[in-house]
């Protein structure tokens, strides 16, 4: 079996009447490329950069961080990467910034919210990012918005960053995408609005999945009912991924539920263009979706949205896979 994973690495992940899906790999440092491209990955979806802030007792400098952020494209070959700012807060700490704390941290100061706070710690991510961005082919992507203002807020940040390394005669790629995670009730609820201010959105169905069911994604007691299978939860992600492509644009998914298999099916069936997940699970989820006609993944999701319980949505799968 193993074997015939290995030779799924140079396949396209595409349907048998013809429909591809772009396969991207989850990382977290400049290390993980290789593993993401033993197993066939065609880009990153998500860098989480948080581990580049988190390994160590000081804040990076623009320096070190456009030092790893051109590694980073670098060595992915061509392939695309988007790059997620800052995402800490919530269950994630940094030593030396003296986080608050707070009776809930996840409904609380994280991700943008802290780098609207300290816009600094934004400014010089941008600028490490746009730097790095002349040596690969980078997007980026913020994590945790929840309304038009935060956007039109992030996009003038990227506006004035831009227009800032251009006064120092910097160079860098003047066609990044920017996109925004939908990792809220409130972004689902807006996708419509979001789209117009962005070029794509991802998806986090770990936080998705955490906020839409009031689950705290971390907690042992309610773990059964944390399922992004759920009925709710499987309805917000067809929405936005709907409202993307009504405008022309694109949608991915970068949290767990992107390397399941299972759920890929049903993903795949909503439209879902872009799947990132841990490297190892690309084969797998190529596997399935190379197995299946779009138009059947197609019949199958429609019908997974006429179920009421998530049970049954599993039964529906149960009888599609047979
Ligand atoms: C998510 O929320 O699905 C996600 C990919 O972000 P993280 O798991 O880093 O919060
Ligand atoms: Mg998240």
């Amino acid at each position: 079996e193993r074997r015939e994973l290995a030779k799924l690495k140079d396949l396209s992940c595409e349907t048998l009447d013809g429909k591809a899906f772009e396969v991207c790999a989850n990382i977290g440092t400049v290390k993980d490329v290789e593993g993401a491209d033993r197993h066939g990955a065609e880009g990153v979806g998500l860098y989480r950069t948080e581990f580049l802030f988190m390994d160590r007792t000081h804040m990076p400098t623009e320096e070190e961080q456009f030092e790893a952020y051109r590694a980073v494209a670098e060595a992915v070959n061509g392939n695309p990467v988007i790059i997620r700012t800052l995402d800490i807060g919530g269950d994630k700490e940094l030593p030396y910034l003296d986080l608050p704390q707070e009776l809930n941290p996840f409904l609380g100061w994280r991700a943008i919210r802290m780098c609207f706070d300290k816009p600094e710690i934004l400014n010089t991510q941008l600028r490490a990012i746009f730097r790095a961005s002349a040596f690969g082919k980078l997007k980026i992507m913020f994590p945790m918005v929840i309304s038009v203002e935060e956007a039109r807020r992030l996009k003038a940040m990227v506006g004035a960053v831009k227009a800032e390394l251009s006064g120092e005669g910097v160079s860098f790629d003047d066609n990044v995408e920017v996109g925004i995670m939908v990792e809220t009730p409130a972004a689902v609820m807006i996708a419509d609005l979001l789209i117009e201010e962005v070029d794509f959105f991802s998806i986090g169905t770990n936080d998705l999945t955490q906020y839409v069911l009031a689950v705290d994604r971390g907690n042992e007691m309610i773990a059964d009912l944390y399922d992004p299978m759920a009925p709710a939860v499987l309805r917000s992600i067809k929405r936005v991924i709907d409202c993307s492509h009504k405008a022309g644009k694109w949608t991915g998914m970068c949290g767990e539920m992107a390397g399941d298999e299972r759920a890929a099916l049903i993903l795949a069936g909503f439209g879902l263009d872009e799947f990132s997940m841990s490297a190892t699970s690309i084969p797998k989820v190529k596997k399935v979706l190379r197995e299946q006609r779009y138009t059947d993944l197609q019949g199958l999701a429609d019908q997974v949205l006429s179920q009421l319980t998530t049970e049954d949505v599993q039964a529906t799968l149960d009888a599609f896979i047979g």
